[in-house]
């Protein structure tokens, strides 16, 4: 099993979560600042797979070490798909959710159904793999909770959003948290115990 592994950012969350789930493979986690990377490269890709292959690849060439990159957002059916790759630059900060109510205003129940999506870019010198998750859920019509962050204060799962969930509740079902878990299955089988 490879020994460390460095995230292409310097997210706390992100980290935390990552450590988490990989603990068992006894994989040392670093953040990209730990492992001496300053990059921020421009995430001008049209899927999340382009945008989390471009964070990781940045960040390997610096450090030549196996790396992992995340991207994720917020997929609206009745958008289209949208925000998608847009999610963090569709609305100045803390007006995401305001502007997404806004424009679902007219939408009505049972026509509001979304995920959200994550896809992490796992490279090292034999080349690049990635594997996705998947959070399924609908947008509410008020803002409720306070915990997470970005659109969790409209993101209905069942009868509360994600800001009414735990950290730990959230993680035991989010894209983020799904895609890990598919990391972690890659790296066991591809490196074994
Ligand atoms: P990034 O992958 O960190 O660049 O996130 C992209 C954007 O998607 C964020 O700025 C948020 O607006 C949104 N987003 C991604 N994951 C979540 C989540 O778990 N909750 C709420 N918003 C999210």
């Amino acid at each position: 099993m490879i020994k460390q592994l460095v995230m292409a950012t310097n997210n706390a969350n992100k980290l935390r979560e990552a450590r988490e789930i990989l603990a068992p493979l006894g994989i040392e986690v670093l953040s990209q600042r730990e492992a001496g990377a300053n990059c921020d490269p421009e995430e001008n890709g049209a899927t999340f797979a382009e945008n989390a292959l471009i964070k990781a690849k940045a960040v390997y060439e610096a450090v030549k070490l196996p790396t992992i990159a995340d991207d994720s957002g917020l997929c609206v059916d009745a958008m289209d798909g949208g925000p998608g790759v847009y999610s963090a630059r569709y609305a100045p900060e803390g007006q995401h959710c305001v502007k997404l109510l806004e424009e679902m205003k007219n939408v009505p129940d049972g026509k509001r159904g979304a995920a959200f999506e994550c896809t992490i870019a796992y490279i090292d010198e034999s080349g690049s793999h990635t594997m996705t998750g998947e959070c399924r859920g609908a947008i509410g019509h008020e803002q409720r909770g306070t915990n997470g962050f970005g659109y969790d204060p409209v993101f209905m799962v069942g009868e509360r959003t994600m800001a009414e969930l735990t950290a730990d509740e959230k993680n035991a079902i989010s894209h983020r948290g799904a895609a890990l878990r598919e990391l972690y299955k890659y790296l066991k089988e591809r490196f074994g115990e």
